[in-house]
């Protein structure tokens, strides 16, 4: 059935992903021919639909960059000070492809139990030695994996001094050796680190303090990122939530002088008179940084806050993964009704919309672009991987990392209230729940499998760009059903033991 003709049909029922499926179309392609380019906001492109969510246990700047890399884009949370969250999104616009801005250095005292742990804690195994320690010292050596063993108590209790490399062996370039029109060029730090046989190359200002560390793998991955979404200074795009309260203003101030190039005021329910006001405040005084606005999950809403100036809108409420705002409130919608009615008031107006929470698996994502999305954001399939900033736990044997819903008790505890317009209660009632999901390794290896389901999904319904898919759902070329129980069941692994 036609999806208008659909939708008005099921007029009055909350439908959730689940309860919908797409008709295959037909098909004259390969999968290998599909594009999964799309935009973010009005002025904003990314080579991938894939927006991490502004949660504590989902992005900091490590994810942020990993995902910029393949393609798609980093919100940072804001559970932490202006001052810390606008010093997160520098460090992701200082990443430069291959360079590492803030390696973990030692100093000559501290002893190679210090390596060892450095290297157990975050698996790197080439640390620059600094006069005091600190990333950016006088850089003194280097210390590789190949100097010391506490196999047989060889190194053991001796200080890195005795065991680093004299400097003279390890290569280092001045900052101008690898500059062109005032740009690092990786591809010249690669050119010195292959001739001079180097594992790593430190790069140095004209005092001898360190700047960048360039490992001979980073070189090798990097220039694996043909897709990384880039500003116009070919810096990675990056994002920052905000709360939607006065507070608001002055963290704007600190995130733009950071470079952030997108905000989103970051609140549960975001048809409101303070969001409002806020958008039409930011567009004045940032004209230039993109407005996410959100969450909503109706036409109305939609309207209301792109009429006050908002690049993008995000839809979703009360069917995160963690999220209990649907039986503590009673308010919220079937995500698959609210990004279909959303997105069909944003076109009129040519504003992309962001299908947030709820993409369990890679059909939903599917899904979500075919009803009008233009991206997904996803919280707990990014907090599985190794990027994100949640601990990890070992349950019988199987790695798991840490996720929660920003308005469990431990993240209301830490500024998730503002989220939910309750830091001021007396009682705070949570509306959602911490706990765990199984680890899924890199964002460089689990990006690529999310974009290649994706891909497949496409190609199945006939559309090699999310932009046609667009046009082929809403000209009822691709038609779409709702699911009874009995599909739900034959449309999943059964009957197998
Ligand atoms: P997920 O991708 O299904 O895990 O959902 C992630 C989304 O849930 C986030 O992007 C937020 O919009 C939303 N969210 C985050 N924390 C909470 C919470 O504690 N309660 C309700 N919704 C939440």
């Amino acid at each position: 059935m036609d999806a208008a003709v659909f939708f008005s049909l099921f007029n009055g029922y909350s439908l959730a992903y689940d309860d919908i499926i797409f008709l295959p179309n037909y098909v004259d392609f390969g999968v290998a021919d599909v594009s999964l380019v799309t935009k973010v906001t009005t002025s904003l492109s990314l080579s991938l639909p894939f927006i991490s969510s502004p949660m504590d246990t989902v992005t900091e700047s490590g994810l942020a960059i990993a995902l910029a890399l393949e393609g798609g884009l980093g919100i940072i949370h804001y559970n932490m000070s202006p001052e810390r969250q606008a010093e997160e999104i520098a460090k992701v616009k200082r990443y430069k492809n291959g360079f590492i801005a803030e390696p973990y250095t030692l100093s000559p005292h501290h002893t190679i139990e210090d390596a060892v742990e450095l290297n157990r804690k975050y698996g790197y195994t080439t640390i620059p030695i600094t006069e005091d320690g600190s990333p950016h010292g006088l850089l003194i050596s280097l210390l590789t994996k190949f100097d010391y063993s506490l196999q047989y108590g060889l190194h053991k209790g001796k200080k890195v001094q005795e065991r680093m490399r004299p400097i003279e062996d390890i290569p280092v370039a001045r900052h101008g050796d690898i500059t062109e029109n005032g740009e690092l060029l990786l591809q010249k730090a690669n050119l010195i680190l292959l001739d001079k046989r180097g594992i790593a190359l430190p790069v140095v200002d004209d005092k001898g303090c360190l700047e960048y560390l360039v490992t001979r793998t980073d070189v090798e991955k990097s220039e694996a990122y043909p897709c990384a979404s880039l500003d116009a200074k070919r810096q990675l795009l990056v994002g920052a939530a905000v709360e939607t309260q006065p507070s608001a203003y002055d963290r704007i101030a600190k995130l733009v002088a950071a470079g952030v190039d997108v905000i989103i005021f970051d609140t549960s329910q975001g048809y409101s008179s303070y969001e409002v006001q806020l958008i039409k405040d930011m567009k004045q005084n940032h004209p230039d940084i993109q407005v996410i606005a959100g969450n909503v999950v109706t036409g109305e809403a939609t309207r209301a806050l792109i009429t006050a100036g908002a690049d993008a809108i995000r839809i979703g409420m009360g069917i995160g993964s963690i999220c209990t705002t649907q039986e503590v409130c009673g308010a919220g919608r079937g995500q698959a009704s609210a990004v279909y009615e959303c997105a069909a008031v944003a076109k009129k107006y040519g504003v992309p919309v962001i299908a947030d929470g709820g993409i369990s698996q890679i059909s939903h994502i599917t899904k979500a672009l075919g009803l009008g999305a233009s991206c997904v954001m996803m919280g707990s399939l990014f907090a599985c991987t190794d990027e994100a900033p949640g601990e990890v736990m070992y349950e019988g044997g199987v790695k798991f990392k840490k996720y929660r819903g920003m308005a469990s008790p431990e993240a209301l505890a830490l500024g998730g209230s503002k989220r939910y317009s309750i830091e001021k209660e007396r009682f705070r009632v949570p509306e959602g729940v911490p706990g765990k999901v199984v680890s899924r390794g890199s964002i460089h290896s689990w990006v690529p499998i999310l974009a290649a389901g994706v891909k497949q999904g496409m190609q199945k319904l006939g559309a090699k760009a999310i932009i046609d898919l667009h046009c082929l759902v809403s000209s009822g070329a691709i038609r779409i059903e709702r699911r009874s129980e009995g599909a739900k069941h034959e449309g999943g692994v059964h009957d197998i033991s």
